[in-house]
């Protein structure tokens, strides 16, 4: 077995790498690892994820929110007991993705946070399609298509709700949708089932965008249509089961200084 790391370069997250290459009895390699460690927070995660799709991740937490990163940097021995024993717990976390067509190119972009696609400065114009029927017509700066894992990212900046892991469903959120007499768009976070497929054609003369998959971007000239899914590939992470999703929303969102119930 290969593993991988992926790591910060701050004083803690150097000597968490030291720890775990000198504990691991695997062979250290960077092509084609069984498993990549990331230690970090969620932008180093996201990053190796894109670099590594088929590895098993174990995310160690140093940096600051950590979503994907589960695992606490103070309980190594724990983690590398949980590794040689097998006895960790893997998730399959879907990825969203944007199928591309523009000039006579078709490209994949898989996300495990989310897709955006805006233009600026000019207004981005999208005929959505849900399931090959006419959904609306979107003006504004751009949408953003994201994961449950993903709704506490962008998404959550946007006005998006925040899903449980465990919905097999993708939020589409805008970005400054405009709203008159003459345009309309929903308007709201929309959650899709999973099983949902939308397809967006420009509207416009103007069909240059950019798009956004997690922490990298491209720019999209000649674009003729963006066919969205979700859940067709997975990313597969390990998770401390002892870690609750909850707890980790009120650690991560709530000041420290906020009061207790109990009075
Ligand atoms: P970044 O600028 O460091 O990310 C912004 C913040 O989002 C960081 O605090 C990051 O946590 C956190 N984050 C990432 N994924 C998350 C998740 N699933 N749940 C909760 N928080 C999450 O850039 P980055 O670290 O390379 O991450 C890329 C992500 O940034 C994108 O996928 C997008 O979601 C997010 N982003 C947000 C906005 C916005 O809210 N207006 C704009 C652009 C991009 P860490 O500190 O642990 O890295
Ligand atoms: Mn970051």
């Amino acid at each position: 077995m290969k593993f991988y790391i992926a790591s910060k370069t701050d004083f803690y997250s150097k000597k968490v790498k030291k720890y775990l290459i000198d504990n691991l009895d695997y062979e250290f390699s960077n092509d084609d690892p069984d498993i990549v460690f990331t230690i970090g927070g969620d932008g180093t995660f996201l990053k190796a994820v894109h670099k590594y799709p088929n590895a098993l991740f174990f995310g160690i937490h140093t940096g600051h929110l950590g979503f994907y990163s589960n695992f606490n940097y103070k309980n190594l021995a724990g983690l590398i007991a949980s590794i040689k024993n097998n006895t960790f717990t893997t998730l399959n976390m879907p990825l969203v993705s944007a199928t591309v067509y523009a000039g006579d190119k078709k490209e994949i972009y898989n996300a495990l946070n989310e897709i955006t696609l805006i233009s600026s400065p000019r207004t981005l114009i999208l005929d959505m399609y849900i399931n090959g029927k006419e959904f609306e017509e979107f003006r504004g700066t751009g949408i953003c298509v994201s994961t449950p894992t993903g709704s506490t990212a962008y998404n959550k900046s946007l006005g998006g709700a925040i899903l449980d892991h465990d919905i097999d469903a993708f939020q589409i959120t805008e970005m400054a949708g405009i709203n008159s007499r003459f345009y309309e768009t929903i308007s709201a976070p929309l959650v899709l089932s999973g099983k949902n497929t939308v397809t967006l054609t420009p509207g416009s003369l103007y069909k240059s965008i950019s798009l956004t998959a997690d922490n990298a971007s491209y720019s999209i000239e000649k674009l003729s249509k963006v066919v969205l899914n979700y859940g067709k590939s997975f990313v597969r992470v390990a998770v401390d089961p002892n870690v609750d999703f909850l707890d980790r929303i009120k650690r991560s969102f709530f000041h420290n200084t906020r009061k207790s119930f109990k009075k």
